[in-house]
């Protein structure tokens, strides 16, 4: 595992400033990396020592703090079980979803096969942005294309390639729109994603070909 989310990715989610698209992936990305495993508690105990320390004005007497505390809704929630991992099936094959994931296995949505090399899958987890299970199967390059938004990639299973490097499972991606790329994947080698896309890709090569496999605009 080579690529992280940035630190400024990392404060933010350690601060709960993500949105929760983007804190659910970074999220993935730390239950499988502990190099952010560690670096989020240091920034937590961190974040933790800034309130311990920032000075606070309470003109509260014990007994209005305790009334507020008495008068707090109960939780009645039950405890939740330890959650079980969850699998997926596309293309004759089975993969282990992160815990994360496993939550939501019931949002996933139906498989889209496009050529029978590329499938995506909505989770429906976001009005914002579009949230994919993505998979490449071996041997297979997808046309190059930018995004008019952002798109974050994490690896789950397998990996791929672009012009920039080589990703495997647990990698972190984040392009936004002056990124131009054609992932592809090699001989013997497939790919799962969790892909994150605020707005329609845009082919910027091999139009025609491309628009009868993908259409316009496509979401993967
Ligand atoms: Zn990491």
């Amino acid at each position: 595992m080579s690529y992280h989310p940035q630190d400024q990715l990392l404060q933010a989610y350690a601060q709960g400033t993500l949105d929760d698209v983007s804190a659910f992936t970074v999220a993935t990305h730390i239950e499988g990396c502990p190099k952010c495993q560690r670096a989020v508690a240091l920034l937590e105990a961190q974040c933790g020592d800034a309130l311990c320390t920032a000075e606070v004005e309470s003109h509260d007497t014990m007994q209005a703090m305790f009334d507020q505390i008495v008068s707090l809704e109960q939780n009645d929630e039950p405890i939740r079980p330890q959650r079980q991992p969850s699998y997926i099936e596309v293309n004759g094959k089975s993969f282990r979803l992160p815990l994360s994931l496993s939550r939501f296995r019931d949002r996933v949505g139906e498989w889209k096969s496009y050529g029978g090399k590329v499938f995506s899958a909505s989770i429906d987890i976001s009005h914002d942005s579009r949230v994919s299970l993505m998979y490449i199967a071996e041997n297979v390059s997808i046309p190059q294309h930018t995004h008019k938004g952002l798109e974050s990639t994490l690896v789950l299973h397998g990996g791929f390639s672009d012009e920039d490097g080589h990703y495997e499972a647990g990698d972190f991606l984040l392009k936004d729109a002056s990124v131009k790329h054609s992932p592809m994947t090699k001989q013997g080698e497939d790919c799962l994603c969790l892909t994150v896309l605020t707005e329609p890709m845009i082919f910027t090569q091999g139009v025609a070909r491309v628009f009868n496999l993908f259409g316009k605009g496509m979401y993967p």
